[in-house]
């Protein structure tokens, strides 16, 4: 019986864990539940599961403090994922994390904590399951968690290859510079929180991914590549030394991956939609085009200058997008800002929190005030 606390438990994630939890009784346990606002519907929650709800600023912090769980899923938004993840690391809880932006913005600081306690970091964002789950079917330190799965162990990988769905622009229109919060918000594969969906449409969530990738697995960003496959069928792949490549494939199902990471090493059960290939009938992939995605070569830009510009990076993308949705800037406007925001902010060390609040404040403030 692994018992799991859930931070962010009314979110996309948090609502397809709990219903994991739901259909595996017997293998877990809900020690807790955390949420910032929602507190109506995480008590209802915990009635269901038995379980102690936190509810305000700090919960997330105060339920890896107050319960004993063998694993924290963090699925909070945004950098608020930081100090819980911290937190339990530093109490020895490993770590399901379904929120990038602890990686985007802290991930060396993050790993080098993780793997100095011997946490385990296990991804939960579908495309580095599928990676996760690739490496998996090797022996050696394949068939050991993160941080162990680590470049470092692994001359025998070549290359990683994340897959992203285009988003509802890959098409069109020509000119995104009218696309609309509503146009934006509408995305033709997965339902997910407002904040992703719009990351999702500029390919900012796969610049996130690529970082995200880079500190889960320890490879080098350069080594990580993207293609776009709009079926969202192939969730990711592993390029080999040898020329083997390994994909994952599953119907696009957020609970996939949810339960990979609390079941891992094992694998249960489910009753959810199979993947038939024969009435797929054809799987496509193409590059993507970074002319009209510039998001994937900012990002690139900023994984190469390290230190603190991706928490900058992620900071100014958080606010823009809250100001693309209530209407203050144009969708392209988006890209734009945070490149604006990570050349000005100064560049800080990644090795304490201070710092990464330090660049992520500024990230924000610049956002803020920034004019097309
Ligand atoms: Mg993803």
């Amino acid at each position: 019986m692994k018992r799991i606390l859930i931070l962010g438990a009314t979110g996309s994630i948090g609502t397809s864990a709990c219903d994991v939890v739901r259909t595996h009784p017997s293998d877990f346990r809900i020690a807790g539940l955390a949420v910032r606002s929602n507190r109506e519907r995480a008590e209802a929650l915990g009635r269901e599961f038995g379980a102690p709800v936190f509810c305000g600023e700090d919960a997330a912090e105060r339920a890896v403090e107050e319960t004993d769980a063998d694993l924290v899923l963090v699925s909070t938004v945004g950098l608020s994922g930081l100090a819980p993840t911290l937190a339990a690391i530093e109490k020895g809880v490993d770590v399901a994390l379904a929120t990038k932006e602890v990686m985007v913005a802290a991930g060396e600081l993050v790993c080098a904590r993780a793997e100095a306690k011997g946490v385990k970091i296990l991804p939960v964002d579908s495309e580095h399951s599928a990676i996760f789950q690739c490496l998996q079917s090797f022996g050696g330190r394949g068939a050991t968690a993160l941080p162990d799965v680590g470049w470092r162990g692994r001359r025998d990988v070549s290359r990683l290859i994340l897959t992203a769905s285009g988003g509802p622009f890959l098409d069109g229109p020509d000119d995104l510079s009218t696309v609309t919060p509503a146009q934006a918000l509408n995305h033709p594969r997965w339902k997910m929180g407002p904040k992703v969906t719009v990351d999702s449409s500029t390919m900012m969530n796969k610049g996130f991914e690529i970082l995200e990738a880079r500190w889960l697995f320890d490879v080098p960003a350069d080594r990580i590549d993207v293609v776009v496959h709009p079926e969202s069928i192939v969730h990711s792949l592993v390029e080999f030394t040898d020329g083997a490549t390994l994909a994952q494939l599953s119907p696009p199902d957020m609970r996939v991956p949810i339960q990979y990471a609390f079941s891992w090493p094992d694998r249960l059960p489910a009753e959810r939609a199979r993947l038939d290939l024969a009435t797929l009938s054809s799987l496509t992939f193409r590059a993507p085009d970074e002319a009209r995605f510039p998001a994937l070569r900012l990002v690139k830009d900023a994984a190469r200058a390290g230190g603190t510009k991706t928490a900058v990076l992620s900071a100014a993308d958080e606010v823009a997008v809250a100001r693309f949705l209530a209407g203050e800037i144009r969708y392209t406007d988006i890209v734009r800002l945070v490149e604006a925001a990570v050349d000005a902010a100064p560049d800080l060390p990644c090795d304490s929190i201070e710092n990464i609040l330090a660049a992520d404040a500024a990230g924000r403030k610049l956002a803020k005030e920034w004019n097309s």
